[in-house]
């Protein structure tokens, strides 16, 4: 049986990986996201570029879904943690920022994105976009860091 396939949105065919208009020649792929239980399906790309850098960049994500899921949670847990607790301990406000920070690293190097992303821009864009958000998370962390230190009652 074929494998089912997977497209992005938009009238025209777009290569999966880098988002482009597909003209011919463009080549199927069956791929397999790095995600456990991830059906494999048939997806087009441009060339043998997109092909070798889709699969070679989810090779490195492959079974680290975990890792992503675990951070999520720390995060939700120690946010909660932290809010409910600060009033009484300032310092538990550090435990929320530790889960930002954490949160951050590990969507910088795991840039895992909801499927709606990927189908709206492409693998790499969408990757890119998990990436950036990391980055963020990582800023915003530190200058809470920063601010809670400065404004801690003595
Ligand atoms: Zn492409």
């Amino acid at each position: 049986m074929a494998n089912p396939q997977f497209h992005l949105s938009g009238k025209k065919d777009r290569c999966v990986w880098c988002g482009q208009p597909l003209g011919p020649p463009f080549i199927t792929v069956d791929f397999k996201e790095g995600t456990k239980n991830a059906p494999t399906r048939e997806v087009k790309v441009c060339n043998e570029t997109c092909k070798t850098d889709l699969i070679e960049t989810e090779k490195k994500f492959e079974g680290k879904a975990p890792v992503f899921i675990g951070a999520l949670i720390w995060l939700l847990l120690s946010s909660t943690l932290s809010l409910i607790l600060f009033s009484k301990h300032y310092n538990m406000l550090y435990l929320g920022i530790a889960g930002v920070l954490i949160m951050g690293t590990t969507a910088y190097f795991l840039p895992f994105v909801t499927p709606q992303t990927v189908q709206m821009m492409g693998y790499k864009k969408g990757f890119r976009l998990g990436r950036i958000a990391g980055i963020i998370l990582i800023v915003v962390g530190i200058l809470a860091g920063v601010l809670v230190y400065v404004t801690a009652p003595a």
